[in-house]
């Protein structure tokens, strides 16, 4: 098979569009509980791509969507949306609200565990806002952005991918930081890296949609084809904690951190790797740094040999650290936040 072949076949299959298909799951004291099909179109070999969301509401009230899943390869969110969904099925009583939950935005890639859409070999995140008459993954993403067009609040869960583990985070742009960064702080992250205006990416799911005034925030935390527990109950405690804010939940909500906010570009040092070779860290990931620290080695197992010693080039915090061994030249091994009582509260 080429993929000049599928991709055909892909734009001459028939788009379904619409028919919202619903089954209730639950109904005891949430008016709705229930698995919506929100786009669903047909796949070469006579089967059918179902995008679906989990809504649970009160039937008023204001409106989070929880979304997740765009990068296959990505699953920390998959445990937060699992976590939200067994906290609010656990006390119903507390939802005044509508709670959207997307697990799998790129179902495909999701299945395969792949960060792209398989058989297109596109990244999703990169195709937004879509098109309806457009292709079929154009199609996909104009039908996501409808049905999130509205929400009061959309939360958009990113994992790593497998070569880095990031601190719970929310990554906002200079562009929407004053629409943002009073919700960003209330998530419960440990960091919020403010990114100038120059690195914007305008066909990404957030930018789509706080383009169009629906208020999005990007969350990156763990690493790639891996869930990290203790991170995914932290953030289901900050998206408790946003619901609270915006009057959908009324339950109660553990102690919520402050984060660290990133203030200027040149704030985030990145670390790439020298040589080619083997990464050996030597410290904890959210370890604070002094210059000079040794954060790890690159070794030469063949020669039984050091190629570089990685030291940290200032005072900082390790706000993301390689976790993948295998280094070509130029890799990203490390993420430092200088050290600055400006952008770090906690030093006082
Ligand atoms: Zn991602």
């Amino acid at each position: 098979m080429t993929s000049e072949i599928q991709t055909s076949e892909f734009q001459t299959s028939e788009i379904q569009t619409s028919e919202i298909q619903t089954s209730e799951i639950q109904t005891s004291e949430i008016q709705t509980s229930e698995i919506q099909t929100i786009v669903s179109v047909n796949l070469p070999a006579d089967e059918k791509l179902n995008i679906k969301k989990h809504r649970l509401s009160s039937g008023e009230g204001r409106r989070i969507s929880i979304v997740t899943g765009i990068h296959g390869d990505e699953l920390e969110g998959q445990f937060v949306v699992y976590e939200l969904s067994r906290r609010i099925a656990e006390h119903p009583e507390f939802l005044h609200g509508t709670v959207d939950l997307y697990p799998a935005v790129n179902t495909m890639g999701i299945d395969s565990i792949t960060r792209g859409i398989p058989a297109f070999d596109l990244d999703m995140n990169r195709i937004f806002p879509g098109r309806y008459d457009g292709d079929m993954n154009e199609f996909l993403a104009s039908q996501i952005i409808d049905n999130l067009k509205g929400s009061d609040l959309c939360i958009d869960i990113h994992a790593s991918n497998i070569y880095l583990t990031e601190i719970p985070q929310i990554r906002i742009n200079e562009i929407t930081r004053d629409e943002l960064l009073p919700l960003a702080i209330l998530a419960n992250v440990d960091f919020v890296w403010i990114h100038g205006a120059s690195t914007v990416l305008e066909s990404t799911l957030a930018y789509s949609l706080n383009h169009i005034g629906t208020k999005t925030l990007v969350v990156e935390m763990g690493v790639g084809m891996r869930i990290t527990s203790e991170y995914g109950l932290q953030l289901t405690e900050g998206i408790l904690n946003l619901m609270r804010v915006l009057g959908i939940w009324s339950g109660p909500v553990n102690e919520i951190r402050t984060p660290v906010i990133s203030q200027a570009p040149d704030d985030v040092i990145f670390l790439n790797a020298p040589v080619s070779g083997i990464f050996m860290k030597s410290v904890r990931h959210g370890s604070h740094l002094k210059k000079g620290e040794k954060i790890g080695s690159i070794i030469n197992p063949m020669k039984g040999s050091v190629l570089q010693e990685v030291l940290s080039p200032a005072d900082g915090w390790l706000f993301t650290i390689r976790e993948y061994p295998v280094v070509s030249e130029g890799s990203l091994m490390a993420r430092i936040l200088r050290e600055n009582s400006k952008n770090d509260p906690r030093k006082g």
